[in-house]
């Protein structure tokens, strides 16, 4: 049994829960020790305990931990990958790489360690200097989904860290194995005892225990908008700051000039890799009349030669959906959007068995056509494989289209005219705008949020993680 790591021990808990893998659901991965709200709490204690000193700890010796735990993390990419895809259902592929990812956040924080930023203006004051800098926050609270089980605690523990935060980890309960061993990676770092906590625990059990306290200075959480609701509520009740990524519904334009190889693979690869469970994924294709009919076409040919199958299997396309729960989400969807008038074109169909006869979540990428944008499909997230076509008239529309929507994540376009992509990346109501490439698919150095309802609160990520982490201080000196 894999335990919590609390105060700089591993601590066993009341309960206990397993990782299935969706591949498989015969290989129960692992059993891991359930935290209740009594563990939260003590978790809470030790951070705070931990940060007068880790606040003012040498930036070098920060810098060494997350370097170190880096290294590890690359080091150990197939490893790691392999637990990843087991436990979440992602390709080996993109498990590693997501893993490699990590690995290179933590580097990139080490060297933030070394260059918080900070300012020196001058007075308007005649005789008086002033200093700008950025400190501590204290406590902070993390709240993982189960979609990138090490990236995006990844980047979150490695700012707080970095910046000199004492962190509480709570991840999400699918995906208790990725945390762990980032847990034990960090536990083995170096790291001063109660600097990082690892809490494993039910969301609504625990979260009482960690987001009242008013020891937990900021709270970061990614996941569901119904989620996030109730986390800014307590957090902002109480004058704590909170930082929310949440869900999207990202549109990929199409117009009639685009590349149409380049917009099939933008489609593809945005809406179903993955699984189609990213936040990021492209779930609403809004293509232009003169080349609906092709790009259809073309999107179901690329969908048809797909292999959906085990996550671990060399020539997996797509992985299975991550459990039974988020499978009836995907298959409620389909048949509610064929309610609505909407086509079936390709997929959607679920199988309880690989060819080898695993039991587990095979569900084929769905792409429905007929779509309006007033249909349910096309106003919820869905989290799963699955997508829908929205014709539009031109460009002007397809934009309207594109953002008339409650989310504001990430929005692409496929053209070849520098104007309208210029225009588009002004207009488009979104954190993140890509042109030709797909909706999915970010850098780690530089900064990831969105609008609307998919976000709240300062960016993750990059330098600009600094503004979430620290706290600014205007300090005035009298010559
Ligand atoms: P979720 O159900 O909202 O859960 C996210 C985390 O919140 C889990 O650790 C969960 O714990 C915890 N939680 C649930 N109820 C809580 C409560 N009352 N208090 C404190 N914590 C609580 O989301 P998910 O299903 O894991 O993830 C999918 C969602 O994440 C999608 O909407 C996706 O778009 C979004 N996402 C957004 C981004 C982004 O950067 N914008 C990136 C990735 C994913 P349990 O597991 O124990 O329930």
């Amino acid at each position: 049994m894999q335990r919590n790591w609390i105060g700089g021990e591993w601590l066993a808990g009341p309960d206990s829960l397993a990782n299935i893998n969706p591949s498989d659901t015969r290989d129960v991965i692992g059993e891991y020790a359930l935290a209740d709200a009594a563990q939260a709490t003590l978790a809470v204690s030790a951070a705070a305990g931990a940060f007068p000193a880790w606040s003012l700890s040498h930036p070098q010796q920060r810098f060494d931990v997350l370097d170190a735990a880096g290294t590890e993390i690359l080091a150990r990419r197939a490893e790691l990958g392999d637990l990843l895809a087991r436990e979440e259902g992602k390709t080996l592929p993109e498990a590693i790489g997501e893993v490699v990812r990590a690995g290179q956040i933590f580097k990139f924080f080490a060297g933030e360690a070394l260059r918080t930023p900070g300012q020196v203006l001058p007075s308007v004051r005649p005789g008086i200097g002033v200093e700008i800098t950025r400190e501590a926050l204290g406590v902070v609270c993390l709240i993982t989904p189960w979609n990138f089980p090490v990236a995006i605690p990844a980047w979150k523990i490695a700012p707080a860290l970095a910046y000199g935060n004492c962190v509480v980890l709570k991840p999400a309960e699918l995906v208790p194995g990725s945390a762990w061993a980032l847990a034990d990676i960090l536990a083995r770092s170096g790291l001063p005892a109660g600097v990082f906590n690892l809490v494993m625990g039910r969301g609504p059990e625990i979260g009482p225990a960690l987001l009242d306290d008013p020891r937990v200075a900021a709270v970061s959480f990614t996941g569901s908008v119904a989620t996030g609701q109730k986390i800014m509520q307590a957090c902002l009740s109480r004058g704590a700051k909170v930082q929310l990524e949440m869900g999207g519904k990202n549109p990929l334009i199409v117009l009639d000039d685009a590349d149409l190889d380049v917009a099939v693979n933008c489609a593809v690869q945005g809406a179903f890799y993955s699984t189609g469970q990213r936040c990021t994924a492209s779930s609403r294709f809004i293509v232009t009349s003169g080349i609906h009919d092709r790009f259809v076409a073309a999107v179901v040919a690329r969908l048809k030669a797909l292999k959906v199958d085990d996550a671990r299997k060399t020539g997996t396309d797509i992985g299975p959906v991550v459990d039974a729960r988020q499978l009836a989400i995907d298959l409620e969807y389909i048949r509610m959007a064929q309610d609505e008038g909407a086509t079936l074109a390709f997929g959607g169909s679920y199988a309880e068995k690989n060819v080898d006869g695993q039991p587990g979540f095979y569900l084929t990428p769905a792409l429905l056509t007929q779509t309006t944008n007033t249909m349910r499909i096309n106003r919820e997230e869905v989290f799963g494989p699955v997508a829908s076509v929205v014709q539009a008239q031109d460009y002007d529309e397809a934009l309207m289209l594109a953002n008339d929507t409650p989310f504001g994540l990430s929005s692409g376009i496929c053209t070849t005219s520098l104007k309208l992509a210029t225009h588009f990346k002004r207009h488009a109501q979104a954190g993140m705008v890509m042109v030709n490439a797909p909706t999915a698919g970010a850098d780690y150095h530089v900064p990831f949020g969105g609008r609307k309802s998919s976000s709240y609160g300062a960016r993750e990520q990059g330098s600009y993680a600094a503004e979430f982490y620290t706290v600014v201080k205007t300090a005035y000196t009298a010559a």
